[in-house]
């Protein structure tokens, strides 16, 4: 399904435009083109680039908001989390959490215990119509010499054992966001990256009394040409996550307009990627929580660790959110504080990469960041005095289908929306685009990949990582390999990188990646697996630069640009080189 995205289209009316390329938002748009109607996507930057891309990486029911009597967000999380099971399950892979009690633990090791129980009843039906490589086992307990045994590294000291169960990996949330948009795109939605929303257009109703007001479009900017649009819209959904109440800003602050009651708790989380911290490397997420309080998930993922997440509130616009070198140590020495003694501690120049991300968390009085709810809110702006607009926030990446679902239900059967036609659509039962089909067991996919196409130009495991990358689409890829043999080349020397520059082409020809950073960063896993050097942006760039219609001296520019912007993010938390 390639992506195309045509500035023409940004003259056409639409039902729905949908601002934000996140998760939601793109749930959202899938949602309503599933049914039929007129929607356009709008994302500022590039699909994902926010939040999105920064996340733990896992499809979760979220065990620890058992502790904030969170059931509903956790049987929602759980059910959401084997439907996406069922609908991608080549960009996801199921993983063992270990879970450690010491004698000093808080919560004791009886109520972890029981917490792990409750979360295991409450995803009762986890292997439901799951492929058989998908399943997963119950929960057990482990010894601590079983424990020493699985997760060497761990403090062995008043270990009392630990607890078992299983998650799943969200592989490269980059992709399956982009699959996606593709599943949206192909129901009909039209998708734009790098067009932001800058003003609403609204218009009076005299007769709905007071200043009421109703949006009838939204006026855009595309950020790579730099022309402004005015896209006319019976209703628009503002999924922009953390940014959800600056783009109302405009509404609130118009002559005689009420405060639309929506206000976003911003908390900045960060990750970091990590050398192993023992050899043999076992695929064991440990989920501690160490004498300070703090929780650290080290999940081992892409021959590296990645561990996270901190939980900062900021005041800050999420656009100038960054990872600082504070940030950073907070989160080794929470790491360093579960080792044992034959373990040398993380230190900074063991960080191979960071990632940063903001939460749209709902504002809930009494609460700080840590504990306030993962669950999500529609709000429909009508009652305060702006009809045909919908805000959506919180929530998490594994619940934005329902998000999506539930959003679609009230936009559709909204008045503006009266007339309009619609059909069925069942996203719980609807595969992605790109992937093996609904409930099918990849793996048979994966292994014909490998096993068959023997005579392609690429080898095995570069075939495997493109089948899972790009699901059914992978043959194309084989294509433009064999068809010029410079295309099947790695991308980096680095043996964790297994791109090649195929994927680089494929990205601006069929995945409407316009920006070195949308190649690297969220098409291809370079930018994903730590520092992308001067060599690799150049490699990249020289691949697409002739697609893009970027000259010699643009594509350099580019290059340097690009690297430059990567050096400055590293250097504010690598301040010491
Ligand atoms: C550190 C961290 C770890 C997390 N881990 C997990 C996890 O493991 N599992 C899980 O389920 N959830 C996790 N979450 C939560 C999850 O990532 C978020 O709930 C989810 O990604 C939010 O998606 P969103 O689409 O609402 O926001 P975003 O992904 O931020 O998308 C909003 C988009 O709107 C765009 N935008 C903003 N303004 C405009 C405008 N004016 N015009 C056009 N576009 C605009 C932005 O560019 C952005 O791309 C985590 C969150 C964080 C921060």
């Amino acid at each position: 399904m390639a992506l195309r995205r045509d500035l023409s289209w940004l003259d056409d009316d639409y039902d729905v435009v949908v601002i934000g390329g996140g998760i939601t938002g793109v749930q959202v748009a899938r949602e309503c083109a599933g049914h039929g109607v007129r929607v356009l996507l709008i994302e500022k930057d590039d699909f994902g680039q926010g939040t999105s891309s920064a996340t733990t990486k896992y499809i979760h029911g979220g065990i620890r908001y058992l502790e904030n009597y969170e059931f509903g967000v956790v049987r929602e999380s759980l059910r959401e989390r084997r439907l996406l099971t069922l609908a991608a399950p080549h960009l996801l892979s199921q993983r063992r959490f270990v879970m450690p009690a010491w004698r000093w633990s808080k919560p004791p090791t009886a109520l972890i215990g029981a917490g792990v129980g409750l979360y295991s009843a409450l995803g009762y039906d986890h292997n439901r119509g799951l492929p058989r490589s998908m399943r997963s086992r119950l929960p057990r307990w482990w010894s601590p010499a079983r424990v020493a045994r699985e997760v060497p590294w761990l403090d062995r000291s008043d270990l009392q054992g630990a607890f078992v169960y299983t998650d799943t990996l969200n592989v490269h949330p980059e992709r399956l966001l982009l699959s996606l948009v593709k599943s949206a795109v192909a129901d009909g939605a039209r998708a734009m990256n790098h067009v932001e929303a800058v003003e609403f257009v609204t218009e009076p109703l005299p007769n709905r009394g007071g200043n009421a007001i109703a949006v009838t479009g939204v006026a855009v900017v595309d950020r790579v040409g730099g022309g402004h649009y005015t896209v006319r819209a019976r209703t628009v959904v503002n999924a922009a996550g953390p940014w959800m109440d600056l783009v109302l800003e405009q509404l609130t602050r118009r002559p005689g307009g009420t405060s639309l009651g929506v206000s976003v708790r911003r908390s900045k989380g960060v990750h970091v990627l990590c050398r192993p911290l023992s050899r043999g490397s076992t695929m064991n997420t440990v989920f501690a929580r160490a004498k300070s309080g703090k929780h650290v998930v080290i999940s081992p993922w892409q021959d590296s660790l990645f561990i996270g997440p901190t939980d900062t509130p900021i005041d800050q616009s999420p656009d100038d959110v960054r990872a600082l070198e504070e940030d950073v140590t907070d989160l080794l020495d929470t790491v360093n504080s579960t080792l044992n003694a034959e373990t040398a501690p993380l230190t900074v120049d063991d960080v191979r990469d960071v990632t940063v991300g903001v939460r749209p968390l709902i504002v809930e009085s009494g609460k700080d960041s840590y504990t306030t709810s993962r669950r999500h809110e529609l709000y429909n702006h009508g009652p305060s005095g702006v009809h045909n607009l919908f805000s959506l926030g919180g929530g998490k990446w594994t619940t934005a289908r329902a998000l999506g679902e539930e959003a679609a239900r009230t936009v559709l059967s909204s008045a503006a929306l009266r007339g309009v036609s619609t059909r069925p659509f069942n996203s719980r039962r609807a595969g992605v685009i790109d992937g093996f089909g609904w409930a099918v067991d990849p793996q048979p996919f994966l292994d014909e990949a490998v096993d068959g196409h023997t005579n392609s130009v690429l080898d095995a495991a570069t075939r495997r990582h493109v089948a899972t990358l790009y699901g059914t689409e992978y043959p194309m890829l084989l294509q433009l390999a064999a068809s010029d043999p410079t295309l099947g080349r790695p991308v980096s020397n680095d043996r964790r990188c297994a791109d090649i520059l195929a994927q680089a082409v494929y990205a601006v020809t069929d995945e409407a990646a316009l920006e070195l950073s949308d190649i690297v960063d969220r098409r291809l896993t370079i930018g994903t697996l730590g520092e992308v050097s001067r060599d690799e942006l150049q490699r990249v760039a020289d691949a697409v630069a002739g697609l893009l219609g970027w000259s010699a001296d643009e594509t350099d520019r580019r290059v340097d640009a690009e690297h430059a912007r990567r050096r400055a993010r590293r250097a504010l938390w690598r301040t010491n080189g």
